[in-house]
């Protein structure tokens, strides 16, 4: 047997490493670690928390992790006596060098050494945004992994990365012309052909564990676990996350007992978990005009057995949505009173802070955790002259072509595999 047994978050059944969901009741499956403390390795970054990661190894040229602080400037703004942040992002004077500026970057490492574990046989495929498909190159230039990223075409812009960190020959970038649901269907297409392999989104046991090192690292920090968690939301994984991190930690005995209250925050009006527990609907044009696009998915993970839904109810949680008028007030004032710059989806959970606060939801006393989920791109574009990922090819969003684009890709790709 090894390091851990996976097990459906509903019915219990218990599964096989590889699988990616449960056949019975579709529930995500959840790893179950033999080691039940948490103690620290002595290897850098995320790779600290390799007992309770789906790898036997690590990459050892990675070595950017979560960080977490006490907040002195924000904390005496709002009147909390015992607010942590943890910020995900470029921050090298606090420890913070994720190169790609989001919590994306804690995913990427665990699911592709996983990947390499099992033989690295199959092309990673990846539908993003941005923040995911810049993780996930910046990995695959680092390891040599084959990747083929799908994009909507909006995003290029987004698809930037620290120069030097290796070759970008094995990345194959489709562009597609529409949305991020167009590139996920796509995405979704190509996964499914002989010697690819999804990414899997909120089933990736490496991802979600992956983002579960933020807490992880906090409580080291902070010594127990949170009263609360503030995050903004997209598929609502990192909450997912968040919640299965704690209640290991509550195994582990020595952080409390009681699960952190979850605060989960959208981006309205394009906020699809918002709807799900609060009513109402989003705009067809959705997901335009949003503070940030990476809050925005049309299928997350919400009614599975273990998904965003079990988690609110666990921790008695709740999901807000906050406006761009109030994420940018919050951006500004985050920024002046921390000191760095943060992602748009990141002022999104301050913003869900400040109105807690003010709404008296949370006491003074409390100890709370806000997860800054991406921040510091100013920073690292003044250290860096970055490099732009170049799109191989652009398609339209309905194109009948597969079969073409399948044999240029294979073309480019499955040679970098043999050599
Ligand atoms: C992806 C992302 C989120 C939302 O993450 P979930 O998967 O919904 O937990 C929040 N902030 C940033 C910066 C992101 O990249």
């Amino acid at each position: 047997m090894g390091k851990f047994t996976l097990r459906c978050a509903g019915c219990s059944a218990r599964h096989d490493a590889w699988n990616r969901g449960c056949d019975k009741d579709g529930g995500l499956l959840r790893t179950e670690y033999q080691q039940k403390c948490l103690i620290p390795a002595p290897y850098p970054g995320i790779w600290k928390f390799i007992d309770w990661l789906p790898v036997d190894g690590i990459i050892s040229s990675f070595t950017g992790g979560p960080i977490a602080y006490r907040s002195e400037g924000l904390a005496r703004e709002l009147g909390l006596k015992d607010l942590w942040i943890a910020f995900n992002g470029y921050w090298p004077e606090r420890g913070a060098v994720l190169r790609t500026c989001s919590f994306k970057d804690l995913e990427a490492p665990p699911t592709v050494r996983r990947l390499m574990e099992q033989g690295g046989r199959d092309i990673l495929v990846v539908s993003s945004a941005g923040n995911t498909a810049r993780a996930f190159a910046h990995l695959s230039r680092l390891t040599g992994y084959p990747l083929v990223l799908v994009i909507p075409s909006a995003a290029r812009d987004r698809l930037w990365l620290t120069p030097g960190d290796g070759s970008t020959e094995q990345i194959f970038l489709v562009s597609v012309e529409g949305d991020y649901s167009d590139a996920i269907a796509l995405g979704e297409l190509l996964a499914g052909q002989a010697h690819f392999v999804p990414e899997g989104g909120a089933r990736n046991i490496a991802r979600r564990d992956g983002m579960g090192t933020v807490m992880l690292e906090s409580v080291l920090e902070m010594g127990s676990l949170p009263d609360r968690y503030f995050q903004a939301i997209g598929s609502g994984t990192g909450g997912i996350s968040a919640w299965e991190a704690s209640m290991r930690l509550i195994e582990d005995g020595r952080f409390g007992s009681r699960l952190p209250t979850l605060h989960l925050a959208q981006n309205l009006p394009c906020a699809p978990i918002y709807n799900a527990v609060h009513g109402g609907s989003y705009d067809e044009r959705c997901p335009h005009g949003m503070y940030d696009a990476v809050l925005f998915n049309r299928r997350p993970p919400f009614d599975v057995p273990g998904g965003v839904a079990d988690a609110l109810e666990a921790t008695h949680g709740s999901v807000v949505g906050m406006t761009n008028e109030e994420a940018d007030k919050a951006s500004r004032l985050f920024e002046e009173k921390e000191g760095v710059d943060i992602m748009p989806a990141a002022a999104v959970a301050v913003a869900a802070l400040i109105k807690a606060e003010a709404e008296g939801q949370v006491g003074t006393d409390e100890r709370i955790l806000l997860n800054i989920t991406g921040g510091g791109e100013r920073l690292l574009r003044k250290t860096y002259s970055l490099d732009r990922l170049s799109t191989d090819i652009s398609v339209e969003r309905n194109e009948q072509g597969e079969g073409m684009l399948m044999d240029q890709i294979k073309e480019k790709l499955l040679e970098v595999r043999m050599a």
